[in-house]
């Protein structure tokens, strides 16, 4: 494809921690003039053939994406992967171990959040947001104690019980850097850093984040985010510049309502930078 007019390579659907279907998010990103799109749900990649056929749908290009969690010096971090064959053995493994830990955690989400709130059924109350129960998500919490009127928004939720650090976060061992990276590469793929500014890394703990990264074969940083504010993303564009990494772009939409940002409705990448996508051509759909 020639140079897109607005790629948006990270949302989220039903098959991890959207509230829409891969159908919908397709429509809403057309509709906003989207005309390269990735879905990319958390540690799966279940959605990506209903996400491809509503692209072509809606005439615009895809990349195939997931967004993979990782535990990297005791914090969780998000790497964003595009491009890859979905039917990789090694990546549909890496990627099933990892949402394999998520039931067990939400399990003891579940019990704290009933001694601190005091209501009940709540593990069976979130899984009813979960459109699939293997993803199971903080947000799915979230939206439960929102509808049984504990918390006022989800954004509460996150702020009194779930967020890192509060009463109802229950720490959790994620893939591994080296593993994520190599699942998403060996496959075809680019891994990218997902919005850099989300995680409490000091300047010395961030700068070995993205030397390990590299070193395992990583490519990109998201530089444009819905996660990120514009000072945030001038300064992660010369993170891009100084580690030599490819720039991506993503709203990191969850349903209307719930993001910062829609699909569709960010700045351009700065235009020094090279786009992830160039070095993507023949991954695109
Ligand atoms: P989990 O994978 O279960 O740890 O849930 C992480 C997800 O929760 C992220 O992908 C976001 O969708 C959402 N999230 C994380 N932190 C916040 C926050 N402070 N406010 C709202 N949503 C959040
Ligand atoms: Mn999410
Ligand atoms: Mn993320
Ligand atoms: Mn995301």
């Amino acid at each position: 494809m020639t140079t897109p007019a607005n790629a948006d390579l990270h949302c989220h659907s039903i098959f991890s921690d959207g509230t829409l279907t891969p159908e919908d998010v397709a429509a809403r990103a057309s509709g906003h003039g989207v005309d390269l799109w990735a879905l990319t749900d958390h540690d799966g990649v279940g959605g990506q053939q209903r996400a491809l056929q509503a692209a072509r749908e809606h005439g615009m290009h895809y990349l195939t994406g997931v967004e993979v969690s990782i535990t990297y010096a005791d914090t969780t971090v998000h790497i964003v992967g595009l491009g890859f064959d979905p039917a990789n053995p090694d990546l549909v493994a890496g990627l099933d171990a990892t949402r394999g830990g998520r039931d067990g955690r939400a399990r003891e989400v579940a019990n704290r959040l009933e001694r601190l709130t005091g209501i009940t059924g709540v593990y069976a109350g979130a899984l009813r947001y979960a459109g699939n129960k293997e993803a199971i998500a903080r947000p799915h919490f979230a939206r439960f104690l929102v509808d049984q009127g504990v918390c006022k928004s989800t954004q509460d939720a996150f702020i009194k019980y779930l967020g890192d650090g509060q009463p109802a976060f229950v720490p959790h061992r994620w893939a591994r850097l080296s593993d994520a990276v190599t699942w998403i590469t060996a496959a075809g793929g680019i891994a990218i850093v997902a919005h850099p500014a989300r995680y409490r890394f000091n300047a010395t703990q961030e700068a070995a984040l993205f030397t390990d990264f590299k070193d395992c074969g990583g490519q990109g940083v998201e530089v444009v985010t819905g996660s990120h504010t514009a000072a945030e993303a001038v300064r992660y564009a010369a993170t891009a510049r100084r580690y030599g990494l490819l720039a991506s772009r993503g709203s990191d939409f969850h349903g209307p309502g719930e993001s910062r940002t829609d699909v569709g409705t960010l700045p351009p990448l700065p235009a020094d930078l090279r786009p992830v996508w160039t070095a993507l051509a023949e991954r695109i759909q």
